[in-house]
């Protein structure tokens, strides 16, 4: 098919993808979007103009080749659209499922406005899977080995875009992780139902056939300092991540049923408690669920809530939805799978029975104000509006902050007052000789794309100063 000839049909109507039935889906975890099958991929792929100057691509963080990957999807040629998307980056499977592309390349794409944007996302995560499924895919060649030694810390979408990129130059790296699985929030937040783990397992995979060593269970910070990996180590790269959840400081957080975001989902998630008793992990939840937040964590709360069976699950969100942080996609999945959306709303008080578990919250309408810091409009409480919602449990999901343990053992290690590793941003490094940082254990929570974004750049950087020092 290579020599099929290119003519753009952009006024086709754009396919987003097919999705499970709603109410079908909320009794199982499978995966929700169903992507494109191998004759939708390449009428899609023929919808795209080809653009001389590459909007979409300037638009990515991480660059991905998507002209020319999406040509050759369209001459079906899907080994080597794999390959060249493999050019920029090696987690499309991924990146196709969880990068916010409406804000990166399909709101660049020219077609956006007239005839709705090429679907870059879906064609990229088809690429991946067809690539995968049929053996398409080879590990790209890495350079002769250099003789340098890298640690990286944590091995989410930074630190494995930091291993991918130095690996393929020849340095040798090894990635250290403090849970029993890889992949960071792509692994332990993110359900399967929107990012199944086959899919992470296999991407991880692939760096180990490039040579990458990849060790869990080891916290680095506590069993091993940032000072003994330097002695063994050219050179050391934290991707630790934010995994801290921020409190709501409201009265009443500490009754039963009142979880944090990340260990709701870690349980669930990471621990499958959904398949209690078959696994070790239990949960409560009842019949009356309350989430807080606004973002996609809120969103991924609320929809694994929904999973486990209550009657009734309401989200509050103290802004509206036009504010709203979570992907556009991922609130209508969750409108659609009757998740009650309390906008303008939030907790002030938890109340318990006197067993002390959760009984009721307390809620207060709110109005926006002036822009605050972010530029978002402040939420400001509507006073004499307080009114009550029944609740058994309640996740609160309303922001993390840096995992601490790194900050906390290393002396030297400049850190800023949220908690934040602080890095040179045109270095990448941070105040130690050596050792670098990204990903949100420097931005506090962003995005997979900008977490692998900055791992190329440290990547960069790395190679480069490696390069200076010689063997
Ligand atoms: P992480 O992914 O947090 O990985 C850090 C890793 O380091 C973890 O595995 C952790 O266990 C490990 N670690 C921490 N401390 C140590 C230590 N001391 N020693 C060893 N290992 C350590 N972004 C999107 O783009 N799209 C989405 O749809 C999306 N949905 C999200 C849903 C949820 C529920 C959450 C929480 C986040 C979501 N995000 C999403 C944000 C995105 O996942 C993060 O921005 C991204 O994962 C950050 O990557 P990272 O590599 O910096 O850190």
């Amino acid at each position: 098919m290579e020599n099929k000839p290119k003519k753009p049909t952009p006024s086709i109507e754009q396919n987003t993808g097919r999705h499970q039935d709603a109410a079908e889906r909320l009794k199982n975890f499978d995966e929700v979007a169903l992507g494109f099958g191998l004759e939708e991929a390449v009428t899609e792929a023929s919808r795209c103009l080809g653009c001389k100057n590459r909007p979409c691509e300037t638009a990515c963080p991480v660059n991905v080749k998507i002209p020319q990957f999406v040509d050759l999807v369209y001459r079906e040629d899907i080994g080597a659209a794999a390959s060249k998307i493999f050019e920029t980056s090696l987690f499309p499977a991924i990146c196709g499922r969880v990068c916010p592309q409406e804000t990166y390349c399909e709101f660049a794409c020219v077609l956006k406005d007239k005839f709705g944007p090429v679907s870059i996302g879906r064609l990229e995560r088809f690429t991946a899977d067809y690539a995968r499924k049929n053996g398409l895919i080879t590990p790209p060649p890495c350079a002769p080995d250099t003789g340098f030694k890298v640690a990286c810390v944590g091995s989410g979408p930074s630190s494995l875009a930091v291993a991918a990129e130095l690996r393929k130059l020849g340095h040798a790296v090894t990635v250290f992780e403090a849970l029993h699985e890889f992949g960071g929030v792509l692994s332990y937040g993110i359900p399967t139902f929107r990012l199944p783990r086959e899919v992470v397992r296999f991407e991880v995979e692939m760096l180990r056939k490039m040579g990458v060593r990849l060790l869990k269970n080891v916290l680095i910070g506590k069993s091993v300092l940032i000072d003994e990996l330097k002695k063994d180590f050219d050179v050391v790269y934290i991707g630790s991540g934010a995994g801290l959840p921020s409190p709501l400081n409201s009265p009443g957080e500490d009754l039963v049923g009142v979880y944090s975001s990340n260990e709701f989902l870690t349980r669930v998630n990471l621990m499958q408690a959904y398949k209690f008793p078959v696994t070790d992990t239990p949960y409560y939840i009842g019949g009356k669920v309350v989430v807080v937040g606004g973002g996609n964590t809120a969103m991924d709360s609320a929809r694994c809530a929904k999973r486990l069976g209550p009657d009734n699950v309401t989200l509050l969100y103290r802004r509206t939805r036009a504010e709203m942080p979570a992907r556009g996609e991922e609130v209508e999945n969750a409108m659609e799978e009757g998740i009650k959306f309390e906008f303008l709303t939030a907790p002030v008080l938890l109340e318990g029975d006197e067993k002390g578990r959760l009984k009721r919250v307390k809620c207060v309408r709110m109005e926006l104000g002036e822009p605050d810091a972010s530029g978002r409009r402040r939420a400001v409480p509507k006073k004499g509006t307080e009114f009550y919602i029944e609740a058994d449990s309640l996740v609160v999901a309303i922001g993390q902050s840096p995992n601490p343990v790194i900050q906390q053992t290393t002396a030297g290690l400049n850190v800023s007052k949220t908690g934040a590793i602080i890095i040179d941003e045109a270095t990448r490094a941070t105040s130690l000789a050596g050792v670098y940082a990204g990903g949100d254990v420097v931005r506090g929570g962003a995005t997979a794309l900008l977490a692998m974004k900055d791992g190329k750049a440290a990547a960069r950087a790395i190679h480069e100063k490696l390069l200076q020092k010689g063997k």
